[in-house]
């Protein structure tokens, strides 16, 4: 029956956050448990928009093709956290999706496939 009672002895407040459906940290300031999960989650979301990113920006302007990516830094990293900027309102959470975004574009932009997203 009780089969989360061992788990939750052995680490008592991380293993109470992670059981509960509906966690209630606040949104802006999220608890340990709903940290990880959340980071597990940008984790897929980061690399779809980084790579959404690198080809539209390929479609767009096509001439930067010809330099590499920016690193994650200035207005390439300002423009990264506005691309996860609605996948949180904690701060602290959105710095490593947006790093990851950043990662996944340069990687995206890297790849001759970038330059077939322009017939596309
Ligand atoms: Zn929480």
């Amino acid at each position: 029956m009780e089969s989360g009672v061992k788990l939750a002895s052995a680490v008592p407040r991380y293993a109470a956050g992670m059981a509960a459906t509906v966690c209630s940290c606040p949104r802006n300031q999220l608890c340990p448990a709903c940290h990880n999960q959340a980071l597990m989650w940008f984790g897929g979301k980061a690399c779809s928009r980084g790579i959404a990113w690198a080809e539209s920006v390929a479609r767009r302007q096509p001439a930067l093709l010809r330099q590499a990516w920016p690193g994650h830094e200035g207005r390439a990293a300002e423009l990264a956290r506005i691309k996860v900027r609605d996948l949180s309102d904690d701060p602290s959470v959105i710095d490593v999706p947006a790093r990851d975004v950043s990662e996944h574009a340069a990687r995206r932009w890297r790849q001759p496939q970038a330059q077939v997203a322009l017939r596309g």
